[in-house]
Formats: C-alpha cells, sequence, structure tokens
C-alpha cells in the first residue's frame, strides 16, 4: 500500500547567524535545478523545495536568509518576517546551542504568534564537546515553549537532519505536490545568478563590506549559444568601491571567474559575464531603490 502523499510550507527563522542559510543548503542538498514553470497556487514565496518519500517541503522564503541589512533594509525584512509566517504549516526555528538572546525570545514570540507547530532546530551541537553539557542545555530549551518537537542537528556537519526532516514532515497536509520531484526553486533565474554573484562577494569581502552590496542583472540575453550576463554591484561608498575592484581589477576579475563557473553550472551553458560596480550613497535606506532590486514584499 503507499503511503499518502504530503505537502506543505515551512519556514526557517532564527536570529542572524544561527545557522539558517547553512541549514537550507543542507537540507536542499547540492543539487541545483530551476523551475520555469509557476504553480497555479502557492501561498508564499517558495524558495526551496524538498521531496523526500511521499513528500513534498516548501521552504518559504523568510528574511534573513540573504543576510540582512540595516535601515530600510531591516524594515523590509521585519515587515517580511511577520508577513511570511502566518498560513505556514510548520516553522523551524533555529538557535544557536549555547546561547540564548533577547533576539531568540522575539522569534519566538512571533513563532508562537503564527499559530502553527513550532519545531526547535538546536544547532551547532558539533560545537559541544562534552555530551553531559549539551543536555541540560536542551532541556532548559524544551522549557521554553510548547514545542512540537527539539532536535539538536549540526547544519554545518549535516548531522541529525533526517530527523528534522522527519519531524517538518508529520506536520504537513495530505495532498498533491504542487511541484515535480526534481524541482528545487521557483526564484526566477535572474534573482539567482544575482545572488551566486553577491554570495562571491560575501565570501571574499564580508568583512569589508558588510550589508553594502546589492547586485542587479542589467542584461540577460542569449546568443549563439552563449549567455551574456552584464550586472551592477551597489556599494555604498567610494572607498568600497575601491575595494572591490582591487589593484588593476584583479579582486573583481576573481569575482567574476568564480561567480561564471557557478552561473555556468546552474544554467548548464556557456556564460559572459560582465561585472560594474557603482556607488549608490544610501541605498540601504531607500525603499524605492529596494523594491527596483528585487527586495520587494510585494506591497
Ligand atoms: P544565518 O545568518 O542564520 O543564515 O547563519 P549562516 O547559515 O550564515 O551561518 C552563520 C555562521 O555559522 C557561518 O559561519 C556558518 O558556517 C556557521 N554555522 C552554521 N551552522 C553551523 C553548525 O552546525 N556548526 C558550526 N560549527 N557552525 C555553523
Ligand atoms: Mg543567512
Amino acid at each position: 500500500m503507499s503511503k499518502k502523499r504530503r505537502c506543505g510550507y515551512a519556514a526557517i527563522v532564527g536570529r542572524p547567524n544561527v545557522g539558517k542559510s547553512t541549514l537550507l543548503n543542507h537540507l536542499l542538498g547540492q543539487k541545483l535545478s530551476i523551475t520555469s514553470r509557476k504553480p497555479q497556487t502557492t501561498r508564499h514565496q517558495v524558495l526551496g523545495i524538498k521531496t523526500r518519500g511521499s513528500s513534498q517541503i516548501l521552504f518559504v522564503d523568510t528574511p534573513g536568509m540573504h543576510g540582512g541589512a540595516k535601515k530600510a533594509l531591516n524594515r523590509y525584512m521585519n515587515r517580511a518576517a511577520s508577513a511570511a509566517l502566518p498560513g505556514v504549516d510548520v516553522v523551524v526555528m533555529v538557535v544557536d546551542r549555547n546561547a540564548w538572546r533577547d533576539d531568540d525570545q522575539r522569534v519566538l514570540d512571533a513563532c508562537l504568534a503564527s499559530g502553527a507547530p513550532v519545531i526547535l532546530a538546536v544547532n551547532k551541537v558539533d560545537l559541544e564537546e562534552n555530551p553531559n553539557t549539551l543536555l541540560p542545555v536542551l532541556e532548559d530549551l524544551a522549557g521554553r515553549a510548547d514545542f512540537a518537537a527539539l532536535v539538536p542537528v549540526s547544519a554545518l556537519r549535516g548531522k541529525n537532519l533526517e530527523a528534522l526532516e522527519d519531524a517538518i514532515v508529520e506536520h504537513l497536509p495530505e495532498g498533491d505536490w504542487l511541484f515535480a520531484e526534481d524541482e528545487l526553486t521557483d526564484r526566477s533565474t535572474r534573482f539567482l545568478v544575482a545572488e551566486i554573484i553577491r554570495e562571491k562577494i560575501m565570501r571574499q569581502l564580508g568583512d569589508e563590506l558588510p550589508y553594502a552590496t546589492a547586485v542587479e542583472i542589467d542584461e540577460y540575453r542569449e546568443e549563439r549559444g552563449i549567455t551574456h550576463i552584464s550586472a551592477t554591484i551597489l556599494v555604498e561608498r567610494k572607498g568600497q568601491k575601491a575595494i572591490l575592484i582591487g589593484r588593476q581589477g584583479s579582486r573583481l576579475r576573481q569575482l567574476g571567474t568564480e561567480a561564471r563557473r557557478d552561473i555556468e553550472k546552474l544554467i548548464e551553458a556557456r556564460v559572459m559575464l560582465r561585472l560594474w560596480v557603482k556607488v549608490r550613497s544610501g541605498w540601504a535606506d531607500d525603499e524605492r531603490a529596494l523594491r527596483s532590486l528585487g527586495y520587494s514584499d510585494g506591497r
């Protein structure tokens, strides 16, 4: 007898730096394929799709998944954070095993207010050498709310993630899948290309350019088997532009090469990538600019 299919929405939330992005990447695995087809009825912007066994988990795009910034970006994030939660079938709240902060409490309050079951994923347990010290930590966390489940994990090492998936699946409603088995996200290719470029910048220059960059895709066209992409990297200050470009353009070239390789893998085509750097002072405080950059919450 075959099991009934399940399909539903899960949100991954948590204060910055607890490991949400790492967790999502590991849950989704390395495979990347883009969907062109949009199902008629998705209640949320779906960032990642995990199909396993008879179940399909639709991970909702929650703010904080792409890093954060101050000012307008933060306002957007906060608004979208509370907007993304109502209507999800289950919330996965990620915490760091060793520190419960005010921000965690705020996230928890928002989770509880959503009315959805809340699974607490206690992350970074790989850093806990002594199992005897972990147990009281877990007990303390378990007492903070009526959690649907509490699962210690290591997002980085991929530890205990199956147990977390099992807990998520338990709360999904029965119903047909909204996506095909091999689909992974409904974000546009352009969006993902911009994210790849942003990721390269953050990886290389995260300390020097915290939150100060955005990427705009100016051109995306295919010609004789080659995809031509032009992108502008927006920074807030002249000094940041100089850092990003590097000596005689060396840093930007390096960035471009790495980004191009990943984009070629993503779209399975040869890519010609041109990168530009522009100073747009105060962009992070300009909500309209944010919307044009794709940080829109649809309002
Ligand atoms: P986010 O801000 O919640 O999305 O957090 P990230 O996924 O960006 O992770 C923040 C930092 O914590 C990164 O340096 C990760 O490598 C690290 N990290 C995430 N998960 C784990 C984990 O399970 N163990 C350890 N040791 N580090 C982790
Ligand atoms: Mg993140």
